[in-house]
């Protein structure tokens, strides 16, 4: 069976009612006036309580108290170095995670972190549905804090709607007025910790108040700001509906095997209002009371099947089941279920939950295999990268007696916290002397120290006899050795025509 996500036209209390034919809709447009778009129905969800509700709760406490907190746990790092443990260092030119501290050139792993991060939402969404929407999203998160401040100031649904077809007096006036107050502070506190991300947290927050915080800073507070409160407090379900690409892109994952949630059609028509002590018999569960209704953020009607709007946030289960406990049918009348599972019901068989199936083994496999790929490449990182940079103008200079000298650029970088002293060597060339500006000239080892977290650069100058070099190009290698660590790097000699006899 094929899942069909439609578009639904919001009913006049803000809910949505059937799909919309094209006839219908350009009626509609010619009579609000002709524009290109309707204007936004209002939606006044109401306060539910259960068990996703308490699940959203909970969500919202630990995704916002992850961000909010973070920039301030501190994490101990050699002196000079960061102190925050998860920081994106633009001046120092790193990004640290506790223990993890990636250089520029490493960007794959943040490339192969937002692949592991797509796959994980395919994976979701195949077994889930829209869990990730109705959850852990960023603007869901927000929306849900932003609709309970708005509850705070200006009562439930009831005395919200009551109190927008009011005419502006005071109480509206000082309502609406710490409403809006208390959104900014929140769109505030968000764009402000963003921005402790880039910098060192408890240094930022003391230059922000006496103006001395670098200008970056307070622009990406303010635009975050802005979008925090545009986003989360004015436009709410129209993001999802309208601005994210996700919805339609999400179809692709689904089958008849997600998890979504649904209206039991079967066993809840017909419907209709039901008094106390009449008999259920030649009728649905469904009391048509519209409590799905009213609590849902995104105005739907769950009743009227999958449509796109949908975030399967679970608050008209909720909803449902206490109006089912309240009359004493069982619950579940609308629930987290599959088609497969539906349709099984039907035809009287036991429905089937599989979880494993071609899709989510495909994305689980992928998952699985780049977090392998990750892992990998952290536990084998390079501590230390060596780099010879030969001179390539001139290649080589003749000296009066008659000897080659080519000269190099050895880049050391130390990616460990340790300050390290390495020994410089040269192989390959017979009887080789290596000097360095400002050092005498040795035929043993060089010695290189390259601070922690820091490229070292160390200039060297070969010297070879012209007889000894056995062709114009010898290849040679540069070892690097310190007491724990070990490299070493293939460059050339080239000596041109200038050792011919
Ligand atoms: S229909 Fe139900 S699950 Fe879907 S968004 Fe509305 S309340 Fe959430
Ligand atoms: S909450 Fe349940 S009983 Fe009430 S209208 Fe919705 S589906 Fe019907």
């Amino acid at each position: 069976m094929v899942t069909v996500i439609e578009r639904r036209e919001p009913k006049p209390d803000g809910s949505h009612q059937g799909p919309v034919s094209v006839a219908k809709a350009t009626k509609a447009k010619s009579q609000h006036g002709g524009g290109l778009y309707k204007p936004r129905t209002p939606i006044y969800p109401k306060l539910v309580h259960g068990r996703w509700r308490m699940i959203k709760w909970a969500l919202l406490v630990v995704t916002l108290g992850i961000y909010y907190a973070t920039p301030w746990i501190r994490w101990h790092r050699p002196e000079g170095l960061p102190q925050q443990a998860v920081l994106v260092d633009f001046t120092g030119r790193r990004f640290y995670f506790f223990f993890i501290q990636l250089w520029p050139q490493e960007v794959y792993f943040i490339t192969g972190l937002l692949v592991m991060a797509a796959l994980a939402l395919f994976l979701t969404s195949a077994l889930f549905g829209r869990l990730w929407c109705g959850y852990a999203c960023p603007q869901t998160v927000w929306t849900d804090l932003f609709i309970a401040v708005e509850r705070l100031w200006e009562g439930d649904r009831n005395a919200r709607m009551r109190l927008d077809a009011a005419p502006m007096s005071f109480d509206k006036a000082w309502r609406k007025g710490g409403k809006h107050l208390t959104w900014l502070a929140i769109g505030a506190a968000t764009g402000g910790a963003w921005i402790f991300y880039f910098h060192d947290a408890p240094t930022l927050w003391k230059q922000l108040w006496v103006g001395q915080a670098p200008l970056t800073a307070y622009i990406s507070a303010a635009v975050l700001t802005f979008t925090t409160y545009s986003l989360a407090g004015g436009m709410r379900e129209q993001v999802c509906t309208y601005l994210c690409p996700w919805p339609r892109i999400q179809g692709a994952m689904f089958d008849e095997h997600t998890l979504q949630v649904m209206y039991l059609h079967e066993r809840g028509e017909p419907r209709g209002p039901h008094k106390k002590n009449e008999s259920w018999e030649g009728r649905g569960d469904c009391i048509d009371c519209n409590q799905c209704v009213i609590v849902c953020p995104m105005g739907i009607d769950i009743r009227d099947g999958a449509q796109l709007e949908c975030i399967n946030c679970g608050l008209c289960v909720d909803a449902c089941d206490e109006i089912m406990d309240k009359i004493g049918r069982p619950r579940g009348l609308i629930a987290y279920d599959t088609d497969h599972a539906v349709e099984a019901r039907a035809c009287g068989n036991k429905p089937r939950y599989d979880f494993i199936r071609p899709r989510t083994i495909y994305y689980a496999g992928a998952l699985a295999l780049v977090s392998g790929l990750m892992i990998w490449g952290l536990v084998n990182r390079e501590p230390v990268v060596f780099d010879v940079l030969r001179d390539r103008n001139p290649t080589f200079v003749r000296l009066h007696d008659g000897s080659i000298r080519d000269g190099y650029t050895l880049k050391v970088a130390n990616r460990t916290f340790a300050r390290q002293t390495f020994q410089v060597t040269l192989e390959g060339l017979p009887g080789d002397v290596l000097k360095t500006p400002g050092m005498d000239a040795t035929k043993g080892a060089l010695t290189m120290t390259v601070e922690p977290d820091q490229v070292g650069s160390l200039r060297v100058l070969v010297t070879a006899q012209a007889q000894a070099l056995s062709a114009p190009s010898v290849p040679v290698t540069f070892h690097l050795r310190s007491a724990d660590i070990q490299t070493e790097k293939r460059s050339v000699f080239l000596s041109g025509a200038a050792n011919t006899p």
